[in-house]
């Protein structure tokens, strides 16, 4: 489990569920995050890829590969 290089990750580390509004730390990836379960069409990425622009952006900590859920 480990960043992904194929679109729409793109080889991001953090990476968005717009589903769920969490984002993920694929450097930290747990099998708990499920991934791969997220659908193409839900997955955001972040410019700059940071975790500051994705809480910037509305998205929540994972529980798993990040903590501290603000929510
Ligand atoms: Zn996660």
């Amino acid at each position: 489990m480990a960043r992904r290089y194929r679109y729409p990750f793109n080889g991001k580390r953090f990476i968005g569920n717009k589903n769920s509004m969490e984002v993920h730390d694929l450097d930290n990836e747990t099998k708990n995050c499920q991934i791969d379960e997220i659908k193409d069409e839900h997955v955001v990425t972040f410019i700059p890829d940071t975790l500051e622009e994705a809480h910037k952006q509305g998205f929540d900590n994972g529980a798993y590969c990040i903590g501290n859920s603000r929510r």
